[in-house]
């Protein structure tokens, strides 16, 4: 069986403990791989090889730092179905989705970035003539990074290749559920020559690798993408270090389709904005708001493209959902389910697991409606394939549902009014705000979340400010 194996200091390693654990198919339920064990034992050694390499990789040039970057991009895309067969095996995803967004996307944020340095300014504030302040954005150091199962390489990249572009040298941490991308990753670096110990991948668990990373001294700035509950563990530890900190977390996204919207660009989009990657992205809307001028005429309508919406093995060109990515995750969107009817709320579609003939963990698209705003199926993050529906009848109320949960990702508005567009999408306390489109990701607009969400923004410049500190220098001009 394939043994993954860490990667530090441009060298491949077993776990100190040499202990393995089980790495799952999620579509066939079985173990196909085994990942390191690791602990911080390997962490202290991922951070002494990130350390020593920061001093040349922080002084080479951006244009000798950007192209190390766009090797590795290359490298990539030229092993893209590679990648893809490997993320769809590792996380249940359809294979033409991760050929189609996750793998070109790893390859544009490595790109992204390499390039964003060769443009970037910092400033200078002329204090009336007399004193010349100017910016400098420095490296920092080590970065930790950590990411989450739910779009591996994609997030992973998105994180590592800021951190790198800026200066810093990396200790990352993919999800212990999904590590064979980062691992094919590690190897793209070995094969493109990238410097030794700037890149350093740890695979483990959570509470030992993350929390190592998240607790080394020597690791002053932390990059987290994951659930909001880690994400907290995670600020308990970072603050009195006075670390440096991004935290993108979970969501509870509103898509709010009023009356005078395109009805049929809003269901189309609004099945993809539910159940892409079976649900599993941080950006999906799960509590969809419908004006009740439209509410039933939606809702028949939804509900009939739901049913046809193909279940199955990754593998198959015409599926559009594969398998939900672990047991355990199987588990708790299911008894989600059972929460919602004990709520008092009716499936329309769905709610049960499909029998792909493959012992995976398949779970049908499910629609619920007759559901309360404040119940716990509407409150609390269940990131799997399951939307609940609810009308409204004006603005003031739908903007009282759709702020009122403690997250604050994303939300999606549907309507052909461009003031009310507008006047909805600055009342929204949410960090991103999609009218009449969905997931359109450009680079360079700062992303995240507010309330429960998370803390700080990711992208374009936002990224490589986080990823540097600003020193300010001033002096005389007489
Ligand atoms: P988790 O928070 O469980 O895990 C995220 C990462 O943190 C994993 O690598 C995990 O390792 C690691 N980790 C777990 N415990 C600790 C710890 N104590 N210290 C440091 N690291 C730790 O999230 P999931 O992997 O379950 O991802 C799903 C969540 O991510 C959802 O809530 C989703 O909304 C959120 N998310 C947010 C996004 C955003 O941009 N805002 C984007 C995508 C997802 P291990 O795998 O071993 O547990």
């Amino acid at each position: 069986m394939q043994r993954i194996l860490n990667y530090i200091n441009g060298q491949f390693t077993e776990p100190e403990s040499r202990a393995y654990l089980d790495n799952y198919n999620p579509a066939t339920g079985e173990v196909y791989s085994l990942i390191p064990d690791s602990d911080a034992a390997d962490v202290a050694l991922a951070v002494q090889a990130a350390k020593a390499a920061f001093p040349s990789w922080s002084s080479l040039s951006r244009e000798e730092r950007s192209q190390h970057m766009l090797n590795v991009a290359k490298r990539i895309s030229e092993r893209l179905d590679e990648l893809a067969e490997a993320e769809s095996t590792d996380n249940g995803k359809p294979l033409w989705l991760a050929k189609k967004v996750d793998i070109p996307r790893a390859t544009d944020n490595f790109k992204f970035f390499a390039t964003a340095i060769l443009h970037d300014s910092s400033e200078l504030h002329d204090t009336d003539g007399l004193y010349l302040n100017y910016t400098l954005r420095q490296p920092i150091g080590v970065a930790g990074c950590i990411s989450p199962w739910n779009l591996p390489l994609y997030l992973f990249t998105w994180k590592i290749a800021p951190a790198l572009a800026s200066g810093n040298t990396v200790v990352a941490k993919p999800s212990e559920i999904t590590p064979m991308s980062a691992y094919l990753l590690s190897q793209i670096c070995d094969e493109v020559g990238f410097p030794k110990g700037v890149l350093n991948i740890v695979h483990g668990l959570g509470a030992k690798v993350g929390s190592a990373i998240t607790e080394h001294p020597e690791v002053p700035i932390i990059s987290f993408t994951g659930g909001t509950e880690t994400g907290k563990t995670i600020a308990r530890t970072a603050a009195p270090m006075f670390k440096k900190l991004s935290l993108e977390l979970g969501g509870k996204n509103p898509n709010i389709i009023f009356d005078d919207c395109d009805m049929e660009n809003a269901l189309k989009t609004s099945l993809n904005s539910s159940f892409a990657n079976q649900g599993q992205i941080c950006l999906c809307g799960s509590r969809m708001y419908i004006q009740r001028g439209i509410y039933n005429e939606f809702k028949t309508r939804f509900v009939e493209e739901v049913k046809r919406m193909k279940v199955g093995n990754p593998q198959s060109p015409d599926v559009k959902l594969g398998a939900v990515v672990s047991k355990p995750h199987f588990e708790k969107i299911l008894s989600y389910i059972e929460l919602a009817k004990e709520e008092g709320g009716t499936v329309l579609c769905g709610g049960k697991p499909v029998e792909a003939g493959m012992n995976g963990w398949f779970i049908e698209p499910t629609v619920i409606e007759g559901l309360t705003e404040t119940c716990r199926t509407n409150q609390e993050e269940i990131f799997g394939p399951v939307v609940t529906l609810q009308p409204f009848d004006t603005e003031e109320e739908v903007l009282a549902y759709a702020n009122g949960t403690k997250y604050g990702l994303a939300s999606t508005v549907w309507t052909n009014d461009l003031t009310k567009a507008h006047r909805i999408a600055a009342h929204l306390h949410t960090g991103i705000v999609w009218v009449n489109c969905w997931l359109v990701r450009d680079l360079r607009t700062p992303f995240g979340g507010v309330k429960n969400s998370g803390v700080g923004r990711e992208g374009g410049w936002e990224a490589l400010r986080f990823f540097t500190e600003p020193k300010n220098v001033c002096i005389p001009l007489s």
